[in-house]
Formats: C-alpha cells, sequence, structure tokens
C-alpha cells in the first residue's frame, strides 16, 4: 500500500465520497471524549481527520496517544461536513475525513516550541530547524527559493549559458573580504582558500570558449555575519564574451523578471534606470541608495561659498536634506547627535541658522512652511555618508516608504580605485580585473583617482544584489591596474601568473555579473534578513547552533595537518 495518495490540502468538497489514504504531521488533536479530530498536515495545507469510536474502535484508540508532531497515516472516506461545520478559513474546510485506520508512523517527544508560536527566539529556531522547518514561513521560503532559481537556470538555458562547475578550493581570490583557509594534509603547512567568488575560473573559461558561462555557485567570505550577509552564500555567476555592458545588464533584468514572473509576484518595470556612482553620492549619499522614498540630498556648497556663517564658508562641502516636516527642539537635538555618531560635527537647521545667512543662500534654500531643511557641512565623504544614513533615517521614522513598491535601478561608472585607509595607497573598487571606462584606460597609472572603471551594481530596494563589469582583456592594462595597487612584477606573477599567461594566449573581450541569490531570495519573500530563506543558516557569531559547529579538533588531527595552536584547545 502507498503511503499515501492524496496529498493533505488538495481535498475539496468535490472529492466527498472518496477513499483515500493521507499521511503527514498531527498538526493538532482535540479529544472530545469520545470523538477524536486530528488536523492532519504536509506542505500543502491541512485536512481534518474525524475519528469516530463507533466506527473504527482501534483508530479510536490509537487517537488517543497521538500529539503535536507525531506523523500519521489515515485512511477513510472523504465527507462533506454539516454547514455549520463548514471551516471557511481553510482550503479543505468543506470537508474532513472520516477515519477507517489509523497508523502512528513516527512518534514525537514534547516539542521545544510549537509550530505557531510567534517571537520563538531564532537560535531555538535553529537549534531545531527540521521542525522550524515544517512551519508555513519556512516551507513557503525554501519552496520559493527553488521556484525563483528554476526560473533563473530557464533564462540562462534560453540564451545559451553552459553551467561549468568551478572548484571552491583555490588560491586567495581578491573579492575584498578575508579567505576562509583549508589545511591541505598532503602539505602540511599550505593552504587552499574557499573561493570568495568564481571571477578568475570564470574568466579562464571565456578565454577557453566558453562564451557564457553561469553558475550557482557557492561562494566563502570571512565577514562579520548581518542580515544580508553568512560566511557561505550563493551567487548567480554569469560571465559572457564578445559583450557591452548592456547585454550584460540585460541578462540580469530578464533573470529577475523571470524569477518574479515564476514566484507570482508583480513585475518590476524595465530596463531598470541607471544612476551613476557620481549622482547616487550627491543625491542619496550612498552607492545602494534605496528610491523608494525621495529626501533628496540638496548641494550646497557653490552657494555657501562666500557664506557670512563661519561653519558653511569655512566648510569644503555643504548640503542639506528638506524634510516634510518641523522638529521640536528634543526631536532636533536627538538628529543632531545621530549626525554626530555617524561623524559629522553637527547638524545644521536652517531655521536656527537663518539670522546668519545672506539673502542669496535663503532664497537659494527656498524651504516651504511646515518644512526642515538640515545642513551638514564637512568634507564631503563625510557629508554624503551622514546625509545618506539621516535621509534612511528619516524615512523609516516618518515612515515615507511605502513598502508595497520594488524599485530596482543599476548604479554605474564607479572609479576604478579607491584609497586604502589601511595599504595608504590605492586599491581597487570593485575588484582588480574590472575594465576603465573606454578612453581612460591612459590614464590608469598617471591619474588613478579619476579613472572610472566599468563597474556596475545592481541594487532592489536600498539592497545591493550584486556586482558585475566588463573586465581587462589586454594584458598590459591588467599589469598598470596591478602596478597602481603597488604589486611588482615578481608579486604579480606569483598570485596571477595563471591570469597573465591567459590574456596573453587569446583573451576575448569579455564583461559578468554575479548576483547574491541568497539577498534576491530573502526581499522576494518579503523577509528581513537571509537567514530566514536559508535552510541551514549560521548566527552572529559565526556558531552554527544546530551541529554545534565550529568544533575543536584534537591535536592529533592538527598534527597531521602540520598546525600547532598557540593557545591550549578550548575546552
Ligand atoms: N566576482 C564578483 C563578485 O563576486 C562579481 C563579478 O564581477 O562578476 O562580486
Amino acid at each position: 500500500m502507498a503511503w499515501r495518495d492524496v496529498m493533505c490540502g488538495d481535498l475539496r468538497a468535490h472529492d466527498a465520497g472518496r477513499s483515500v489514504t493521507v499521511a503527514g504531521w498531527a498538526d493538532t488533536r482535540r479529544d472530545h471524549g469520545g470523538l477524536v479530530f486530528v488536523d492532519l498536515r504536509d506542505h500543502t495545507g491541512k485536512v481534518q481527520l474525524v475519528i469516530n469510536p463507533e466506527h473504527s474502535a482501534s483508530a479510536a484508540e490509537t487517537a488517543h496517544e497521538i500529539r503535536n508532531e507525531f506523523v500519521l497515516q489515515a485512511t477513510g472516506e472523504v465527507v462533506a461536513r454539516a454547514p455549520e461545520l463548514v471551516n471557511p478559513n481553510l482550503p479543505t474546510g468543506q470537508i474532513e475525513v472520516q477515519v477507517d485506520e489509523l497508523r502512528v508512523l513516527s512518534r514525537s517527544t514534547p516539542l521545544p516550541f510549537q509550530l505557531d508560536e510567534e517571537n520563538v527566539d531564532e537560535t531555538i529556531r535553529l537549534r531545531y530547524r527540521w521542525l522550524d522547518m515544517r512551519t508555513e514561513r519556512m516551507q513557503r521560503n525554501l519552496r520559493l527559493n527553488h521556484t525563483a532559481i528554476s526560473a533563473i537556470r530557464n533564462v540562462m538555458d534560453e540564451r545559451g549559458f553552459v553551467d561549468v562547475w568551478t572548484p571552491s578550493m583555490t588560491r586567495g581570490t581578491p573579492e575584498g573580504a578575508r579567505d576562509f583557509l583549508t589545511p591541505v594534509r598532503l602539505q602540511p603547512g599550505k593552504f587552499y582558500a574557499l573561493a570568495q567568488s568564481p571571477q578568475l575560473f570564470k574568466q579562464l573559461c571565456i578565454v577557453g570558449g566558453i562564451d557564457r558561462y553561469y553558475q550557482i555557485a557557492t561562494c566563502w567570505r570571512d565577514e562579520d555575519l548581518r542580515a544580508d550577509r553568512q560566511f557561505e552564500f550563493r551567487q548567480l555567476d554569469l560571465e559572457m564574451a564578445f559583450v557591452e555592458r548592456e547585454d550584460v545588464l540585460d541578462v540580469m533584468e530578464a533573470s529577475v523578471v523571470g524569477a518574479f514572473e515564476a514566484a507570482g509576484v508583480e513585475l518590476p518595470e524595465r530596463p531598470f534606470p541607471h544612476l551613476t556612482y557620481a549622482d547616487a553620492m550627491l543625491r542619496y549619499g550612498s552607492d545602494k541608495p534605496d528610491l523608494r522614498f525621495g529626501l533628496e540630498i540638496q548641494e550646497a556648497t557653490e552657494v555657501t561659498r562666500g557664506s557670512e556663517f563661519g561653519v558653511f564658508k569655512n566648510a569644503p562641502c555643504v548640503r542639506y536634506v528638506v524634510v516634510p516636516r518641523t522638529f521640536s527642539r528634543s526631536e532636533q537635538a536627538r538628529l543632531e547627535e545621530l549626525a554626530k555618531e555617524w561623524g559629522a560635527k553637527g547638524l545644521a537647521n536652517l531655521t536656527q541658522v537663518s539670522k546668519f545667512l545672506s539673502e542669496r543662500e535663503l532664497e537659494a534654500f527656498g524651504v516651504e512652511e511646515g518644512s526642515t531643511a538640515l545642513f551638514v557641512a564637512d568634507e564631503e565623504a563625510v557629508v554624503a555618508r551622514v546625509l545618506g544614513l539621516l535621509r534612511l533615517h528619516l524615512a523609516h521614522e516618518l515612515e515615507l516608504i511605502d513598502a508595497s513598491l520594488d524599485v530596482f535601478h543599476w548604479v554605474t561608472d564607479f572609479p576604478l580605485f579607491e584609497h586604502s585607509e589601511e595599504y595608504g595607497g590605492w586599491t581597487f573598487m570593485h575588484h582588480p580585473f574590472t575594465a576603465a571606462v573606454p578612453g581612460e584606460e591612459e590614464r590608469i597609472e598617471a591619474d588613478p583617482e579619476h579613472v572610472r572603471g566599468q563597474h556596475y551594481d545592481l541594487i532592489w530596494n536600498g539592497w545591493e544584489l550584486g556586482s558585475g563589469s566588463i573586465r581587462i582583456h589586454q594584458v598590459e592594462v591588467q599589469q598598470a591596474v596591478f602596478r597602481v595597487m603597488g604589486m611588482g612584477e615578481e608579486e604579480q606573477r606569483d598570485k596571477f601568473g595563471f591570469l597573465l599567461d591567459a590574456l596573453q594566449m587569446g583573451a576575448p573581450p569579455h564583461g559578468g555579473f554575479a548576483m547574491g541569490i541568497d539577498r534576491f531570495i530573502a526581499l522576494l519573500a518579503r523577509e528581513p534578513d537571509i537567514r530566514q530563506v536559508t535552510a541551514f543558516p549560521k548566527i552572529a557569531s559565526g556558531a552554527d547552533p544546530l551541529t554545534g559547529a565550529p568544533t575543536p579538533y584534537p591535536d592529533s588531527a592538527l598534527q597531521e595537518l602540520g598546525i600547532r595552536l598557540l593557545d591550549p584547545q578550548p575546552e
């Protein structure tokens, strides 16, 4: 006999009279002395079982021992409920199963939490993830994950992409994070890095004639865990030969729209708008601005250059946001405190400083009655950062964000390099393989600060979904970039000799992209963080509450790997 011949949630009024076998978990049991009602659940929904001792004495006996989350199999007839017993809230609410035979297939100990309990501590949810996974929320999210990825794979198939598997254990890959290291028993003292991305492998696939590569690739990055970040995550990783930026963006947009379509969510409008990096920083103070609301940052530096107001006059950059309301003294003080926490010296309210300003300035800032202009005067980077954070803070506090909106956009034309506080020299903004904007390659070494890269980011409601770029395909240009980063010939050969060789053996022009699948699914599922769409995530400390990983290893195992710990192992 089959374990089940119909799913619990599929039964409807027209099934009345049918004999069925259902199997699943006991969601609830109501024991009325004689009659016992059990809601039996599988991922499609719940159906009510009625166990009547007059109908089946043995089923009734079994029913009394049932507890929540026992796994049951029930055979019986689907019967229509009396009109007054119909449950309009349940898709199966018009019928129930009159049980002839009932088997307990598996029992459950008392549960650490009930499946319908709200606000269960997340560590407990993760410790008992198999229970948590039975909730409607997790079932929906994990299945949505699958649906979206299938849709993306279809888009890739239709467009002729080839799925190529690349190694996880490799050399360090420069994506800006720390590497996870894997010791190698056969070569003690040497380590693989776990790939931060398949970046160089995918470029080599292109050189190898795979003109459209893709992979749902797992990546490892040793960074602090956050709402949108786990140590390991998956990317839709792709690379294309003989393309321009727009070709790559088109494929990515088609993938996003394909996933939306499969998920049954209203489609975002295409093409997604573009914003240059310079514009994003100026108008929104962020390279991943949330465009679901206004509060655009305004430039005031020109107007305030000759200001009588010392704070404005002496600052290299002055900008402001206009907020459509007024603030009390204490509210203003709180905002100022926040601005200071974010690194500003202060936050000037136009009303408070207007007596120091000229007619020309006041006219330029023309603020309507009932609105407030808030100014920051400082170095440009500080002004952008503080006003960007203020903009977000106010949007949340004043509830200016329409949560039903899905706003996608591209940020383009990033600088190729940024100044590294850590090294005191130039480092890459994206990764060192990104090409300069055509015509700017010649200035890579002469004027690195002002060279723009062909790098683009995809943003959804203020979350960075991923990055990509047109790549360098000429070895001389690649070496110039390495030199700007302070890498001599020897280091270049040592770390990237294989890439330099490949670029000298017929490398076509190419470009690509990688999108964080987990971030994408979390947003698609309207979840606040990626743990809710990941089957077995880790918590902020990096621990896995389920398996207890990471764990110490005995000295003998470490010795085999050529490793001796500095401090004694923790108990
Ligand atoms: N490898 C890059 C990343 O992981 C994406 C890309 O440039 O394709 O962010």
